[in-house]
């Protein structure tokens, strides 16, 4: 998890915290996926490629944090213009949307910025996230990521 945090040039606190939010972090699974140590790491696909369609199954978050730091998408909610930075870590509780809804087409043009605030209230509905167990966790998840202890 930790060499997975390097990878993505985020701060460790800040990638549990997205890892937990996607329900991917698990750093029982030392064994598996990312390889540790210095051995090259894993090659990235060009985001050109990405954009192009050839990478449909391509992290969001990695995607996302890629965006920022090549440029291609300001570090802002589109909607409403949400830059600042949480004291607690000091990330931005941000997100990458599709605005068609598929997160296969990752077309750059079909790619924005959202806050957490923005996204739930222009996505909540529309993404019909039923049960009320997912409502939980995203709501626990939210919370997580908005204090600032
Ligand atoms: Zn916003």
């Amino acid at each position: 998890m930790k060499q997975a945090a390097k990878l993505l040039n985020v701060a460790y606190n800040t990638f549990k915290k997205y890892a937990k939010l996607y329900e991917v972090f698990d750093p029982s699974k030392s064994n598996v996926g990312i390889s540790r140590g210095i051995s090259g790491g894993v090659k990235q696909p060009e985001l050109s490629n990405i954009f192009a369609g050839n990478q449909p199954t391509y992290s969001t978050t990695k995607l996302l944090h890629r965006c920022f730091r090549e440029g291609y998408l300001k570090e802002e909610c589109s909607n409403c213009g949400e830059e600042r930075y949480r004291a607690s870590d000091m990330s931005k509780p941000l997100m990458l949307d599709y605005m068609d809804d598929d997160s296969t087409n990752k077309e750059l043009i079909n790619l924005r910025v959202l806050c957490f605030n923005c996204f739930f209230i222009m996505k909540g509905k529309r993404l019909k996230v039923k049960q009320p167990r997912n409502i939980r966790e995203f709501q626990k998840a939210t919370a997580n990521l908005f204090s600032s202890e």
